[in-house]
Formats: structure tokens, C-alpha cells, sequence
């Protein structure tokens, strides 16, 4: 059958040729299976890969339609990425998923609940400043009782585990005389959210001789618009980010796996672009001179979690290991069932807290159960995650900032 490539009207259905091409690739083996997290706790054939694919092509032919529980199993998909990586077909599970999201959503009008929960969020990356205010709020009683009546109960716990807001300058200059430069990406939350891991970069930049510079013009990686369906708006954010980080010359660091999923994706159009000079901060500094630094000895405990956009798309898990493995004394453990989710997954932790619960469990456990002193990862949403159910004993970080708490000092943070 001869059929068009673009999105065509047929009968009164969208069919998006393309897509259903893609999804055709998918060989039905259900190798991916067993390592779907949504599938091991339903054992329901709609919430596998291979199930999701199946009703994808449906929708992309115009054979079934976007009924509200089809909807649901797409967006149960934790977009974790897993099952591309057992994959004999090298399906891109994940861009499909994102792709089936964006057909749902053209076919279907939104629930209030979701316009609130899409509304909110949006506020929030356009005004991530008064996050520090709100975070202030939700300890009040009757403002967390307005929340769970509004449903927004699962906001409250990521809220006040957040690190408090402190405002980042433009520029930050290198510790030496050396003239050699960086970018770095901060996107929507992080000077709102993750200002301790963002000051423990500039730190160790610093003294690896970086001057630091923070593009204001700046925005949104895109990566929760994009997994909810909304690449319209993706693609506007990818735009601009584009044009904030122009500069061919110098390499753009990130420190949230998360986002750097999604920067990678951009499209690039010439060697030096945007996507091929992008670096995440462990990566970066492993790259570095980095046995000139010194640190002070730790004789604690601290268990790795890979993040699965660290394990999968990016494959930069090791280089939290190898950096941490400088200080002297510490014991590093490693989690024993890492393959699996946390249920972070951007803003799942928010939209599915009971799984997203469910899924951080053995995580916690097996923290308590070593009885260690922090748990570090590379992903803010994770660490978020992590630290609303840990143990308020254990301390979740990201891996710069036991390695800049524990570094010798030659200088402190500049600014210009
Ligand atoms: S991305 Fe993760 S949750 Fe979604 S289908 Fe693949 S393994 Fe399952
Ligand atoms: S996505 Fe890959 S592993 Fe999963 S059923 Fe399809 S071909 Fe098999």
C-alpha cells in the first residue's frame, strides 16, 4: 500500500504515516518486557512497550481511537528509556511514546484536572523565582489542605525538599590567570531549585581554572512539554536556548541528566553546534585536570544513584563513580537494583505519586539497609524524589557537591 508520508486527513482520522512507519520497526518480541517497571508492577500487556507501540500504530492509522484509558497507559510510560536498551531492533520506544503522547493530545480535549496540573506547571517554569515563596507556603496547614482538595497534595513534599533559591550572576571568573571559558545551562528550576549543586559547579570550575559565564536569555530545555505532548512548545524553548548558547567556541555544561537528554536532541546543523558541544558537569570535570584537585579525606558512606537518563540515553553514569572515587576514606556503594525507575521520571513523581512511590521503595530501603550517609544523583528530579521519601538522616545530593564540600581551597567563588 502507497502511503503518504506527512499527517493527511482520511475519512474524517488523522493518520500520521511517518509515526505508524516507526512503530512498525518494533518486531513484537517483548524482550523489553522485563525491564519496564510499569509492566512488572501491572503485568498488563497495555502498560509494556511492546503494548504501547501496538496502540500507538492504532491511533496513527486511525484505527482505534484516543479513548481517555489509552491515553492513561501512554502517559504511565515513565519515558525511562529502558526498554530501548534490550531493544534487538533499536526501536526508539521513547520518540514514539513522545510522538503517540502528541497524537493523543490533538485528538483529545484536556480534563480540568489536567488543564490545572498543565496551567500550574506552567507558571512555575515561566516564574520559577517565587518557588522560594511558595515553598514557605506549603508548610501552612490550610494552604496544604486547599492542595490536596485541588489536587496538588504530591507537590508539597518535592516543594520543601527543594534547595533554596539564591540568585546566580551573569558571569563568575576563573580562579587562575587562564583565559579558558564555559557556559552553563541552569534551564527553568535550577537557580530556583538546585542553587547548592549549581554553586558547587562554579566552584570546582573555578578551580579548575573556568571562568563561567550564565546566559540570562536562557530558558526551559523542554523536556516536560516534550514528554507531555506539547512539541510545539518544546520546539519554541529549544529555540531559544539555541540562540542563548550561539557561541561556537565554547562548550555549554549541565547539571541535571534530565534536561541534558533533551539538549542533546536539539537538532544540529553544522560540527560546532549546540548538542555536540554540550558536556554534563561529571563527564566535564572527569575530563579535566581534574588530579590536581585535593580533597580532604571522608570516612562516610554514600550510596551512587544512576539516574536513567545518566544509564541510558547519555551513558554518563560512570563518571559520578570515578569522580567520587578521589575522596580519600569514603565507601561508595552502588545500588543492586539500579536498572529500574525511581519514579522521578520530570513530573511523573507529581502526576503518579503512588507509583512513583512504589517505585522509590526498594531505593529507600536498601539506603536504611547500608545505613548510609548520603545518596547522591545526578538528576535534580531525582534527587527531589529521593529526598521527599528518605530518611531526613540521609542526605541526597548531587555528586559536585561532596566533592566541592570536601575540596581543599585555593580561592573562593568570584564574581563579576
Ligand atoms: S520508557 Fe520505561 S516505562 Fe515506558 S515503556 Fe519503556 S521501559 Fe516502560
Ligand atoms: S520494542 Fe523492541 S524489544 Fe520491545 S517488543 Fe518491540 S522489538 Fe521487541
Amino acid at each position: 500500500m502507497d502511503i503518504p508520508q506527512n499527517i493527511f486527513m482520511a475519512k474524517n482520522r488523522v493518520i500520521d504515516n511517518a509515526l505508524f512507519l516507526k512503530t512498525e520497526q518494533c518486531v513484537r518480541c517483548a524482550s523489553c518486557a522485563p525491564r519496564c517497571p510499569t509492566y512488572a508492577l501491572s503485568l498488563n500487556e497495555a502498560e509494556s512497550p511492546r503494548g504501547r507501540i501496538t496502540m500507538i500504530a492504532g491511533l496513527a492509522t486511525g484505527q482505534i481511537s484516543a479513548t481517555e484509558s489509552l491515553q492513561q497507559h501512554l502517559d504511565n510510560c515513565l519515558t525511562c528509556r529502558a526498554c530501548e536498551q534490550v531493544c534487538p531492533a533499536e526501536v526508539e520506544v521513547g520518540d514514539i511514546l513522545d510522538q503517540g503522547r502528541a497524537l493523543t493530545h490533538r485528538r483529545r480535549w484536556p480534563t480540568l484536572a489536567q488543564l490545572l496540573f498543565n496551567k500550574v506547571l506552567d507558571q512555575i517554569i515561566a516564574h520559577p523565582k517565587p518557588l522560594a515563596r511558595l515553598t514557605t507556603l506549603a508548610r501552612l496547614k490550610w494552604v496544604q489542605r486547599m492542595a490536596h482538595t485541588l489536587g496538588f497534595g504530591a507537590w508539597l513534599p518535592a516543594l520543601s525538599a527543594a534547595q533554596p533559591t539564591m540568585p546566580l550572576h551573569a558571569h563568575y571568573p576563573s580562579g587562575s590567570d587562564s583565559d579558558k571559558r564555559v557556559q552553563l545551562f541552569v534551564g527553568c528550576l535550577g537557580e530556583a531549585m538546585q542553587s547548592h549543586t549549581l554553586n558547587a559547579a562554579l566552584y570546582l570550575l573555578s578551580h579548575l581554572g573556568f571562568s563561567v559565564q550564565i546566559p540570562k536569555e536562557q530558558t526551559c530545555c523542554g523536556a516536560l512539554h516534550k514528554h507531555r505532548g506539547e512539541i510545539g512548545r518544546a520546539n519554541r524553548f529549544a529555540s531559544q536556548n539555541l540562540q542563548a548558547f550561539s557561541d561556537p567556541a565554547v562548550p555549554v555544561i549541565y547539571c541535571a541528566t534530565g534536561c541534558g537528554v533533551t539538549l542533546k536532541e536539539y537538532q544540529a546543523d553544522s560540527p560546532d553546534a549546540f548538542p555536540m558541544r554540550l558536556l554534563e558537569i561529571n563527564e566535564f570535570i572527569a575530563q579535566c585536570e581534574f588530579d590536581t584537585l585535593e580533597f580532604e579525606p571522608l570516612h562516610e558512606k554514600v550510596l551512587i544513584h544512576d539516574p536513567c537518563s545518566a544509564r541510558y540515553p547519555l551513558k554518563c553514569a560512570q563518571f559520578s563513580h570515578q569522580l567520587l572515587n578521589q575522596i580519600e576514606g569514603l565507601e561508595i556503594f552502588t545500588l543492586a537494583n539500579n536498572q529500574h525507575c525511581c519514579g522521578a521520571a520530570g513530573t511523573y513523581m507529581l502526576s503518579h505519586p503512588e507509583t512513583a512511590h512504589t517505585l522509590v521503595s526498594s531505593i529507600v530501603e536498601e539506603a536504611v539497609r547500608l545505613q548510609v550517609d548520603y545518596v547522591v544523583s545526578s538528576n535534580i528530579g531525582c534527587a527531589l524524589h529521593l529526598g521527599v521519601h528518605l530518611p531526613k538522616s540521609i542526605r541526597v545530593c548531587h555528586p559536585v557537591e561532596l566533592l566541592a564540600q570536601q575540596l581543599i581551597s585555593r580561592h573562593k567563588l568570584g564574581v563579576e
